[in-house]
């Protein structure tokens, strides 16, 4: 499964309740390149430049990131994409690597959303500092203000989410990643799904989407 859209649009926080209910491994490569960023890896100094400054971390980089999760024996019974592919270079090389383990895809689901709605929730948006929780201001605000409900550290805004930044990504979104949207129409493999509402709105629609039958 594969959950496609512009940045902001709720596919973290719908990929997080997707992984723990239907028990399948979440593959964010945001989250792996914030790890490697935080820990100061090889590979997180290499990405940090990148996004900072809200431009796609090189292909070669991301797809290595992807092929070692994927050739995990976590991931041999299926797995849910966040954020990745993100260029129609990566989607092809998806395709390959799914080929040679066997595997095939079943939902690529499209997040919709306008991007007045995606600026507000960008712009609002904090994360917590240790877990993945994730919190918006106004719409879905921690019980103590800055701080995690799950594990009480401090709540921060993404370097990334700064007002500068949100535009070049929903720049860099329109013309390297919008493309997939027809890459995997064309596939038969897209569902779009309206994002905006509360998260459990969303939620519902998702699962109606996923429950129904793929058309082979
Ligand atoms: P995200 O958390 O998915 O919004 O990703 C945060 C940042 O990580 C992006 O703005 C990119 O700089 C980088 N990134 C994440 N996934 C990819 C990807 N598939 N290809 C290239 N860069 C990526």
């Amino acid at each position: 499964m594969i959950f496609l859209g512009a940045p902001g649009v709720g596919k973290g926080t719908q990929a997080e309740f997707v992984a723990s209910r239907f028990h399948v491994p979440k593959i964010s490569t945001g989250d792996l390149l914030r790890e490697g960023v935080a820990k100061q890896t090889p590979l997180g100094l290499k990405a940090k430049g990148y996004m900072d400054r809200g431009d796609l971390v090189p292909d070669e980089v991301v797809i290595g990131l992807v092929q070692e999760k994927l050739s995990s024996s976590e991931c041999s019974l299926g797995f849910l994409l966040d954020g990745f592919p993100r260029t129609v270079a990566q989607a092809d090389k998806l395709s390959e690597l799914l080929a040679d383990q066997g595997l095939a895809l079943d939902h690529v689901v499209h997040f919709v959303l306008p991007r007045e709605e995606i600026v507000r929730r960008l712009s609002g948006r904090r994360s917590c500092s240790k877990c993945p929780a994730v919190y918006h201001i106004e719409s879905i605000p921690p019980k103590q203000n800055g701080v995690c409900d799950q594990c009480g550290a401090d709540l921060v805004q993404r370097s990334d989410d700064r007002p500068e930044t949100v535009q070049s990504r929903l720049t860099v979104y329109e013309q390297q990643t919008a493309p997939l949207i027809d890459y995997y129409k064309r596939k038969d493999l897209l569902f779009e799904l309206d994002g905006s509402g509360p998260v459990e709105a969303v939620q519902d629609r998702l699962l109606a989407l996923l429950s129904k039958p793929r058309v082979e």
